[in-house]
């Protein structure tokens, strides 16, 4: 179904930061599947893993423990401000989870409050109930009736928040840096001031660290930037490196699921599990969140050259590797064809706005070669 705009491009290879389409071209990917393959391509801590697992056993139910499992659980929990983990297969599926947590937590302890409140320009996914959740009329005017139990308000407007929270609320969701919306950043204090809100009034803060998790901003989590702690945390895309996953963590007082309230087939597989155990273990024993801040430091000081060479760039902006540069005018388009015919995949945020979020193994030769080429497509267009 034609649902995505394909780039006329048949990738068919990729090895640490860079793909290889049908007729032998090489490009550096500064797109990494969506935020997706945090380690590269075809990592070989993660080939290996997931090598060994597939001929050691590729799927049972959730009826019985795996190995692969209980040590990706154990992994995120001392790592993290969070208790307890559900696995799921995707982002979606994560945020989804969260939702019904926090619904069941609203029966449980609030009088059977049930609203959650999100923000304008957020993604939570695509499934219809998060559909209804991101705050962007886009997706969601296709599919109107949606479902009830959303408010979105205002980003970076605690006042907003203030005034949607009533009896029924029962959850605040939101991405630390708003990614797909476009690389938006919380005003100082906002999150914070989010946090102290909710625990005044007791409900629950689910943080969507799907975009942000997993070492993007330079820490393991973005939370960590702003000294709060979510009691909801979901994760997926850098996860298990390009391997499907998914999941929802909550704290031990959040974690109010019985048998039987949530579940899924696939969620938490061992082929999965092992490339998430993998993925994160690469990224703890190799500080590579020290790597995603220093390279992220890198590629801001070679935009800030680009800006005071370019007068149509009116920003850059993000945290670690999720960065984002946006032009006063409409050439996100064609800038991005232009470096991909020099050799560099980019992904068009917006139509004035392109997105960085290479691979957090990415190195300073690399971010220079990205650099030479955005420059030379700058070059060519006419401000
Ligand atoms: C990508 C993304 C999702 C959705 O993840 P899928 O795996 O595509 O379902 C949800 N939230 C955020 C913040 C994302 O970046």
């Amino acid at each position: 179904m034609p649902t995505f705009k394909r780039i006329p491009v048949t990738l068919v290879k990729g090895q640490g930061s860079r793909v290889w389409d049908d007729n032998g071209r090489e490009y550096l990917d500064f797109t990494a599947g969506w935020a997706v393959n945090s380690l590269g391509h075809c990592h070989p801590s993660v080939v290996e893993a997931v090598t060994q697992q597939v001929k050691t056993l590729i799927h049972v139910s959730n009826s019985y423990y795996t190995i692969p499992q209980i040590k990706l659980a154990e992994l995120l929990v001392q790592n993290s401000c969070l208790d307890k983990v559900f696995f799921c297969n995707s982002g979606a599926e994560a945020t989804e989870g969260a939702v019904k947590l926090a619904r069941r937590y609203g029966h449980l302890h609030l009088g059977g409050a049930y609203e959650v409140i999100t923000a304008t320009g957020s993604f939570h996914g695509r499934t219809l109930a998060m559909v209804s959740a991101s705050g962007q009329p886009k997706f969601q005017e296709p599919y109107i009736p949606l479902p009830s139990g959303f408010i979105n308000v205002e980003f970076n407007n605690i006042k907003a928040i203030e005034k949607a929270i009533n009896e029924k609320t029962c959850a605040v969701m939101l991405e630390p840096i708003q990614g797909e919306g476009g690389v938006n950043l919380p005003d100082d204090n906002y999150l914070k001031a989010v946090s102290e809100l909710c625990r005044q009034k007791g409900i629950l803060l689910i943080l969507d660290e799907i975009q942000t998790g997993i070492g993007r901003t330079g820490n393991l989590f973005a939370y960590e930037h702003y000294s709060i702690e979510p009691d909801v945390m979901t994760l997926a895309k850098g996860l298990a490196s390009g391997i499907p996953i998914g999941a929802f963590l909550a704290k031990e007082g959040a974690s109010v699921f019985t048998a039987g309230e949530h579940g899924s087939t696939f969620g938490g597989n061992p082929v999965a599990c092992a490339a998430g155990y993998a993925t994160l273990k690469f990224i703890l024993d190799n500080d590579i969140t020290g790597n995603a801040e220093a390279m992220g430091q890198h590629l801001n000081a070679g935009l800030e050259e680009l800006k005071q060479k370019y007068d149509f760039i009116t920003d850059f902006r993000g945290l670690g590797l999720l960065k984002a540069i946006e032009f006063s005018n409409n050439i996100a388009l064609s800038l991005m064809q232009t470096c991909m015919e020099n050799g560099l995949l980019v992904n068009k945020l917006k139509d004035n706005a392109l997105r960085f979020i290479p691979s957090l193994i990415i190195n300073k030769d690399e971010i220079n070669e990205a650099l030479g080429i955005l420059d030379k497509a700058l070059s060519g267009i006419k401000s």
